[in-house]
Order: structure tokens, then C-alpha cells, then sequence
């Protein structure tokens, strides 16, 4: 398989090229299609598998086709992550792939300034990446509104439970539109998850690599 079969434009192609991606690793190759088809995906998979662009390209086309891209405000894709240091990561990735489109991504994290991250959401996004409990911060604050939410992604769903983001999740999932995509990804797949699984997706498609 190759990423030109998944359909994607020459931007977006122009830019995998320029990463140094030249076929997608298996967990592309099986979320690629099932996500960009717009199903709800439960990817079992581990860092360092490429899982981040199994659903940060998607969410770029995800955006470009959205009707309200220019409409409206708030983030149309958000991606959760559990620590700093993945939500940094995936920050990265994405910037990599939203850039040609000039889409901005933020990043909204513990252990930087909530006023600059406030500032920087209140001044428009299409994309956050946030660790839970800051999100939901932001959002009580009104950086931002959840409403244009119809990406969602819930990286590393059993450390995100591990460190305690539960009811932050929980209370995120609430939040945001009951018509949206949801990916969750999760290298273990305990009772907690699979009941999350249950609530948050609708008919997801699984996924293991
Ligand atoms: P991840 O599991 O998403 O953290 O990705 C692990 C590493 O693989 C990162 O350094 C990515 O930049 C890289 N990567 C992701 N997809 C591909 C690919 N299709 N070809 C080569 N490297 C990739």
C-alpha cells in the first residue's frame, strides 16, 4: 500500500515526502482507510508504531472538507493526550502536516504559561492538542469552545486513565458534539477502556497491530 492510494493531495503527499515517509507502517495502512471513511476507529497500538499520523493526516482532510472550516471558532480537531511530553510530540507531528494548509495547531499543556496558551486559543485554532485536564481548563476559561469539535481523538487512552484523567475525559467527551469522529488508541485494553470504548465510539471500527 501507498500513501498516494489513500487519496490524498498533492500538499498533503508533498509533505509525507518531505518527513521521510515512504510507505505507511502497518497501522497506517489498516486506520488510513477506515478513518478517512469517516468510521470511529479503536486502534490498539504502541508508541513508535506511527499511530500519531494514522490519525493526524486524516484529520487534516477531515478539517479542509468541514463546512464551518471557515465559520465559526474553536479547534475542529482535538487530540488528548496523557503527559506533556506526548502532547509535545503530536504537537510536532501535526504541525509538520497542517502547515502547507496554513491550519494552526495549538498545543495546551501543563507546565507552560495558561495565559499565552489562553491567548493563542482565544486568537483562533483549528487544531488542539491538549492533556486533559488543561483542555478543560481552557474551555471553563473560554479560550476556546468545544462546539466546532468534530475530530476527536483519545491518544494513549489507558495512561490517560493511569494518571487520573478520567473525569476530565469524561467531562470532555460531554462537551463536545455527539456527531463528531472519535479515534481512541490504547496500548491495553482494561475493563475501564473497553466501557469508554463503549460510551465514546459508535460502531468503531478495531484495530491491532
Ligand atoms: P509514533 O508511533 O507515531 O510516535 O511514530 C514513531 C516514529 O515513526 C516517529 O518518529 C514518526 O515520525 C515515524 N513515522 C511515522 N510514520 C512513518 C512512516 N510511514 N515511515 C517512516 N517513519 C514514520
Amino acid at each position: 500500500q501507498t500513501f498516494g492510494q489513500a487519496g490524498f493531495d498533492h500538499l498533503l503527499l508533498g509533505a509525507i515526502k518531505k518527513a521521510g515517509y515512504e510507505q505507511p507502517t502497518a497501522i497506517q495502512a489498516q486506520a488510513l482507510p477506515a478513518v478517512l471513511s469517516g468510521r470511529d476507529v479503536l486502534g490498539l497500538a504502541k508508541t513508535g508504531s506511527g499511530k500519531t499520523a494514522a490519525f493526524v493526516l486524516p484529520m487534516l482532510v477531515h478539517i479542509m472538507d468541514q463546512p464551518e472550516l471557515n465559520k465559526g471558532e474553536g479547534p475542529i480537531g482535538l487530540v488528548l493526550a496523557p503527559t506533556r511530553e506526548l502532547a509535545e510530540q503530536i504537537h510536532k507531528e501535526t504541525r509538520k502536516f497542517s502547515k502547507p494548509y496554513g491550519l494552526r495547531a495549538v498545543a495546551a499543556f501543563g507546565g507552560l504559561s495558561k495565559f499565552e496558551q489562553f491567548k493563542e486559543l482565544k486568537s483562533g485554532c483549528e487544531i488542539a492538542v491538549a492533556t486533559p485536564g488543561r483542555m478543560m481548563d481552557l474551555i471553563r476559561m473560554k479560550a476556546c469552545t468545544p462546539q466546532r469539535i468534530t475530530y476527536l481523538v483519545l491518544d494513549e487512552a489507558d495512561r490517560m486513565f493511569d494518571m487520573g484523567f478520567e473525569q476530565q475525559v469524561r467531562s470532555l467527551l460531554g462537551a463536545v458534539r455527539p456527531d463528531r469522529q472519535t479515534l481512541l488508541f490504547s496500548a491495553t485494553l482494561p475493563r475501564r477502556i473497553e466501557s469508554l470504548v463503549g460510551e465514546a465510539l459508535s460502531n468503531p471500527v478495531r484495530i491491532s497491530v
